[in-house]
């Protein structure tokens, strides 16, 4: 990579730095990142970027662009917080009662912020255009990447790139993995209409609560009966509510849960396997049922050459051991949606050092992170963007 690249990122770092911990203590919740989006925005225009604000939403799209322009690579970054309350005992706390900044999408959007500014002075390097999104609601379905790919931000992209911190990876370090790399996310709500009546009077009713007890037990023979054990599912039940008085049978329950799979397949199998459970109980208990089934985003798959392309340059640079290949989880990314769509890859940046402060997991309320990563980050940014679009001189 140019040297005017590396040292206007090392010049950056103390912006980068300012930008995280004001956006740390103001945090805002998904689909409410009015402000955030409004002080990237600003940002960018100071930097001199061609901006364009709400976008899918509050999404913000920037062009850092080239004289003649070859290709356009892709850069995204989320800016959402989380409904958890901060417990940090730092000087950047969240000022905002109950939310913060749990799972370092502050440390993304600051990190993409200095790979603008240090991309728009040095747009003279540029053989092709650099686009950047910088994008609202990942942790909420139906997320901001949806609505953002539906308004067109992929038509001028050729390959798409998104970094993720990772506070169980030690700083220096980056992972990825070719393929399937996180779960799909879908979301039920299940009504059961019985029939309630006295306790003491079964045979007059149809007991929401026996019947949602089986429905559950039911749902668990999915997973591990049904679906294929070499491609992993998860079936949860997050809650069940019915009933109110001891010595009355409950009328209605109502019972909702998470799905998450690591193949298109798996994912529409169990979908199917629920409706199937739900009608065979609707024959055998003499209920009526109403399901709400919505679906989340996808299987997260990484494309194999730009993966392959993230992995060369990570252990050429920084050597063979700084790159490991990612565990696959299904905890869910919406930044699936935009891999759908164009080539590109995931990865993760190490975020932990040696101090306690900075191993908790993500979305733990003391969740932090070593800010040098926010140089590794972008670092790789800007060495994916050379390896594209930058003529070496
Ligand atoms: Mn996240």
């Amino acid at each position: 990579m140019s040297v005017a690249l590396q040292n206007g990122l090392q010049q950056q770092f103390e912006t980068i730095v300012k930008n995280r911990r004001f956006l740390h203590q103001h945090p805002e919740l998904s689909f409410q990142e009015q402000n955030t989006s409004r002080f990237i925005a600003e940002q960018l225009k100071v930097y001199g970027l061609e901006v364009y604000e709400n976008i899918g939403g509050y999404g913000v799209v920037a062009y850092i662009r080239a004289l003649n322009p070859t290709k356009t690579i892709c850069l995204r970054a989320d800016f959402d917080a989380l409904p958890i309350p901060d417990e940090k005992d730092v000087e950047y706390k969240s000022t905002v009662e109950g939310v913060s900044h749990a799972c370092g999408h502050d440390g993304h959007t600051s990190a993409l912020l200095g790979v603008a500014a240090v991309l728009q002075e040095n747009k003279h390097l540029l053989s092709g255009d650099v686009k950047l999104l910088f994008q609202p609601a990942e942790e909420k379905p139906p997320g901001g990447a949806k609505a953002m790919v539906e308004a067109g931000v992929l038509d001028d992209v050729d390959y798409i790139f998104g970094a993720h911190l990772a506070s169980d990876l030690a700083l220096g370090k980056y992972a990825s993995r070719v393929g399937a790399t996180k779960g799909s996310v879908d979301a039920f709500t299940i009504k059961i209409f019985g029939k309630g009546g006295h306790g003491a009077q079964p045979h007059q009713t149809k007991d929401s609560i026996v019947i949602g007890a089986q429905l559950i037990t039911q749902l668990q023979q999915i997973v591990s009966r049904r679906i294929d054990p070499i491609d992993p599912a998860v079936v949860t039940v997050g809650s069940f509510h019915s009933g109110n008085a001891f010595n009355v049978i409950a009328d209605t329950a109502e019972i909702e849960g998470t799905v998450r799979t690591l193949s298109a397949k798996a994912r529409a199998q169990v979908e199917t396997e629920i409706r199937a459970i739900l009608d065979g109980l609707k024959v055998s208990s003499h209920i009526d049922y109403e399901l709400n089934y919505l679906n989340g985003y996808p299987v997260l798959i990484n494309h194999e050459a730009e993966t392959l392309v993230v992995k060369s340059i990570v252990e050429q640079s920084f050597g063979s051991d700084a790159y490991e290949t990612a565990q696959q989880s299904l905890t869910a990314e919406d930044f699936a949606y935009y891999l759908e769509k164009k080539p590109g890859a995931y990865f993760y940046v190490g975020s932990h050092n040696d101090s306690e402060a900075t191993k908790y997991p993500h979305h733990h309320p003391k969740f932090d992170f070593d800010e040098r990563a926010l140089l590794n980050i972008g670092d790789l940014f800007l060495k994916i963007v050379s390896h594209y679009v930058v003529e070496e001189k």
